[in-house]
């Protein structure tokens, strides 16, 4: 999309009490200085100018970013100087006002002008910008986006996603058996890692495959594919963001990896869609085609203690001298806003389970940013139900096949395991009793999402009828920060007269259906009962 070339000139000024630059090392002197906003040719801009020296400070309001230290003290960091100096770095300034209302007008005023910036894009040097360019930065954290980027830049961490042969072979399989829709195909490989997907397109015959992926992984992937001839010549890496970078042609399929925890943490799936809306052309294929978080109350004592405990030892009120249990509230509640990741026995499921589905040929980007989804449940059993427990499955919607991967509790595990949401007071059921509640999750700029989750029960026996609600419990969770539970020693002991029974419908993974059948696949699955096996 062509961006207009002239802009009219526009300013507005700030007098500050001072401003120093934050990387000199010297208590640099303290003088007044000015800020102006201004929008030049289509370059919204924040300059500081010292008024006792020449030092001048630009930022580029659109990598520009305001943190407040104190009621009129801020700083102001930027990725790059923004301004003509032949180097980009990045830079910032300590700020400090005269007084609040100084303060709070400039912060309203860097609002203001800062969504100016992000609108009109950044000019890049072929007077040209993309409707998505900067998408990515503008909602994701800076310090994020770096660490998510540094993690996948490394060979071990692509190593243990190759080294889960679940998803892997699952890939492999699906594209292999769905040769049609690769062969002589343009495929595009969204967040390509390795390449080891692109290398998968090649051997099902692509005619030519992008490889997309911003981390340093990608010279990675330039070598090893470089070290594949059969494949070498059909594969182009290109290092950059998907949001970013330009396509010469458009896809007939796209291939890509953006699950997380959860199905939507990391928050790829959102690129994986922009990647859609830019680079497959209308009647083009997305693999994985749909996705689906599964959700069921469940029940562990076990899990419900150890959480517990752990906040116990802010109990002691002599430790080394020091009572500790000013804080037994903070850490307890800390340990209950972390989702337990592990792989958990089925059978602790204390109802059948039900799915939300999320369409990746459908979804818009924003459509990630606030996922609400009402729960209601039948409890399988009379027990105390501790939370939520939650997977996922993806279909690879092939023309000749159609293969699920899944990450359900009972299947072979994957490095995904399975996630749950503790609830500090958990709620009572019984057998028969309905359960019902909300999981609202909520998208943040550090690559993952808030979770509010409510379960609830009514009542049930003498009085029920009068209706109300009696036992509800709410909890908010970090997605971000996952208690890994793996490496704990499982101790379920399994009741004699409970053999543990293969659960073919919870594992979906080599489910083929017709094509014609997929939607109402789609929206029958579950239809089985497990709680007859719990
Ligand atoms: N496709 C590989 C890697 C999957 S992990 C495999 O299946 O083994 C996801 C990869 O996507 C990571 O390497 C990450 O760096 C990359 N990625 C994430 N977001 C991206 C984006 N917006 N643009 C390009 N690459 C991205």
């Amino acid at each position: 999309m062509e961006v207009s070339s002239v802009k009219k000139l526009e300013q507005l000024e700030f007098s500050l009490e001072s401003v120093t630059d934050l990387s000199s090392s010297s208590a640099s002197s303290s003088s007044p200085a000015v800020a102006t906003f201004s929008c030049v040719d289509g370059v919204t801009e924040l300059r500081f100018l010292q008024s006792d020296s020449t030092h001048c400070f630009n930022f580029d309001l659109a990598s520009a970013q305001l943190f407040k230290l104190g009621p009129v003290h801020f700083i102001c960091v930027s990725d790059s100087s923004g301004s003509s100096e032949e180097k980009s770095f990045s830079q910032g300034v300590n700020i400090k006002f005269k007084n609040d209302k100084d303060s709070k007008d400039f912060c309203e005023s860097f609002q203001e002008w800062r969504k100016d910036a992000v609108v009109q894009g950044s000019s890049l040097q072929n007077g040209t910008v993309s409707a998505n360019k900067s998408k990515f930065d503008n909602k994701i954290e800076a310090s994020s986006a770096k660490m998510y980027f540094h993690y996948y830049g490394q060979l071990l961490h692509q190593q243990n996603m190759l080294q889960d042969y679940v998803r892997t072979g699952t890939y492999y399989a699906a594209v292999m058996e769905n040769r049609s829709d690769f062969a002589g195909r343009v495929v595009v490989d969204v967040g390509a890692g390795s390449g080891i997907l692109s290398m998968f397109a090649a051997q099902a015959g692509a005619k030519h495959v992008y490889a997309v992926e911003a981390s340093e992984m990608a010279e990675y992937a330039r070598k090893l594919i470089a070290g594949n001839p059969l494949f070498a010549e059909r594969i182009t890496v290109i290092k950059g963001k998907v949001e970013d970078i330009e396509l010469p042609e458009k896809a007939d399929i796209l291939i890509s990896e953006p699950m997380g925890t959860l199905l939507v943490n990391e928050r790829m799936l959102e690129s994986y869609v922009i990647a859609r809306d830019r680079f497959m052309s209308p009647k083009g294929k997305m693999f994985p085609t749909v996705g689906r978080i599964h959700m069921a109350p469940f029940s562990d004592e076990f899990l419900f203690i150890e959480m517990a405990n752990k906040a116990m030892f802010w109990q002691q009120q002599n430790y080394y001298g020091v009572d500790l249990t000013p804080l037994y509230g903070s850490a307890h509640q800390g340990y209950f806003s972390q989702p337990v990741v592990d792989a958990f026995d089925p059978r602790l499921l204390v109802a059948s389970p039900m799915f939300h589905i999320i369409d990746f040929t459908q979804m818009k980007e924003e459509d990630f940013y606030e996922i609400d989804i009402p729960l209601k449940f039948t409890a399988s059993m009379c027990t105390r139900v501790h939370g939520l427990a939650c997977w996922f499955d993806v279909l690879f919607d092939g023309s000749t096949v159609q293969r699920w991967l899944t990450t359900a509790p009972g299947a072979p595990t994957t490095h995904w395991y399975q996630i749950r949401c503790v609830l500090s007071q958990p709620i009572y059921v019984m057998a028969g009793q309905e359960i019902t509640g909300r999981l609202h999750l909520i998208a943040h700029s550090a690559q993952s999402y808030t979770i509010d989750l409510t379960l609830s029960a009514k009542m049930w026996g003498p009085g029920a009828s009068q209706g109300g609600i009696l036992q509800s419990s709410t909890c908010k969770f970090d997605l971000k920060e996952p208690y890994y539970r793996m490496s704990q020693p499982q101790a379920y002991p399994v009741a004699q007269e409970l053999p543990l029974q293969p659960q073919p419908e919870l594992n979906t993974q080599d489910i083929q259906t017709p094509n014609e059948e997929l939607e109402e696949e789609l929206l029958q699955q579950p239809p089985q009962n497990p709680s007859a096996q719990l």
